[in-house]
């Protein structure tokens, strides 16, 4: 065997980027193999939200976790801009959730009444309101949850600035790097196979986003990701557009630095192919201009697609086998990679440490899933 790390990640994503900083920052010996190269695939994809009363409209175990994850943002962005140089351009002016008709102002409503009784800050606003805040937004839309809490970041400047950081506290980073196979000895993780040699370790985490089933299967048969692929559009405006970003079942229009509006997104299943389809973009566009007119004037930047990683059980994995000792997942975060990647690096870095980790996620990790 070539050399040796206490912990091997397997994919540099946001995920296994965070796992690496937050590992390394606690002084353990980390290695990251990415097939790619850092950050190529979702995490280089993804709008960047931050949204936990955008995309939550009623409890699941994930919720707790996103809010805890949206808290650490402030000081993360802080340390790695301190850290690596590296600007993730967090901005937390909140997220409009926009009503057309009166059945989604009562959908909005009713979310905004669960919200507030989860201790979340929300505020209904009329049509009128809501222009007097966002004035270039349509006419026709008469409400809006206002979410002050959720933001967003530059995605694909946060996954680097991890990986950045990870080094920087001495992390090794294999780019370019395929792992093929997890070796173990008497039920103990012992290294890696790769297209680059073979790497000894004590602990594997599988972060390999929507290509992880081979790896995972290795916990258990049903275990698994799969690809939702997702098309953006990309478009700039001198002119001033909107404040905050503006949401819609999963419809959202992004403003970013420098009069950049991210259009987003496409949800289309099992599929690895990442060609953006003229028809999508018409759909994006159509739907973007119907909420935002002036959008109609704005500049064509660019188009792209990328994989987000589902899991077959509709939760993350995030755990250590009961049976093979240092082999954990960490993988399936699916449309909100980027809002969880905090506390799953803490989350993980705690796990690894033997440290009591808080109940919560045992429930997305019951026992009873291994065989
Ligand atoms: P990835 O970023 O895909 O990383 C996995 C890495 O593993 C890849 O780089 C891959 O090359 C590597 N790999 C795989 N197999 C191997 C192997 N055998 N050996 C070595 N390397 C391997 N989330 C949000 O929170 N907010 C958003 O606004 C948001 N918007 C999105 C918009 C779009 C269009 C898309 C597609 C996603 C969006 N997401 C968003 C979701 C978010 O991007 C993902 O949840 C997150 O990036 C997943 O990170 P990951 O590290 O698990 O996966």
């Amino acid at each position: 065997m070539s050399k040796g790390y206490d912990v091997i990640i397997i994919g540099g994503g946001v995920i296994g980027c965070s796992v690496a900083h937050s590992l390394s920052e606690r002084g353990h010996s980390v290695a990251v193999f990415e097939k790619g190269t850092i950050s190529g695939e979702a995490s280089k994809a993804a709008a960047g939200l931050l949204g936990v009363q955008a995309e939550w409209n009623e409890y699941d175990p994930l919720f707790e976790l996103a809010r805890k994850s949206r808290a650490l943002f402030p000081k993360l962005a802080a340390r790695l801009r301190e850290k690596t140089g590296i600007d993730i351009a967090y901005e937390e002016k909140g997220i409009y959730r926009i009503a057309e008709n009166e059945e989604e102002a009562k959908r909005l409503e009713h979310i905004m009444k669960w919200q507030l009784q989860t201790g979340e800050e929300t505020h209904l606003l009329s049509g009128e309101q809501l222009r007097e805040q966002e004035p270039e937004l349509a006419l026709h839309i008469i409400s809006a949850l206002y979410c002050p809490k959720d933001g967003h970041v530059i995605a694909p400047e946060l996954t680097r600035a991890l990986a950045h950081s990870a080094a920087l506290s001495g992390t090794a980073i294999y780019e370019g790097t395929e792992v093929i196979e997890i070796l173990q000895e008497q039920d103990r993780v012992t290294g890696v196979v790769t297209t680059e040699g073979t790497f000894s370790c004590s602990k594997v985490i599988v972060a390999s986003g929507a290509w992880s089933t081979k790896l995972l299967q290795n916990f258990h048969s049903t275990w698994g990701t799969y690809p939702i692929m997702g098309e953006m559009v990309s478009v700039k405006s001198y002119k001033p557009l909107l404040k905050a970003p503006i949401f819609q079942d999963g419809f959202y229009v992004v403003p970013k630095r420098g009069g950049q509006y991210l259009i987003g997104a496409t949800v289309k299943q099992h599929t690895y192919n990442k060609t953006v389809c003229a028809k999508s973009i018409a759909y994006l566009m159509e739907r973007a201009f119907r909420l935002v007119p002036a959008l109609q004037q704005a500049e064509w930047d660019t188009a792209w697609a990328g994989l987000r990683p589902q899991s077959n059980h509709g939760m993350p994995y995030m755990g250590e086998h009961p049976k093979v000792a240092g082999l954990y997942a960490c993988a399936g975060h699916y449309r909100n990679g980027i809002l969880l990647s905090p506390i799953t690096g803490e989350y993980m870095a705690d796990l690894i440490e033997g440290k009591h980790v808080q109940s919560l996620l045992e429930t997305l990790l019951s026992k009873e899933e291994f065989v």
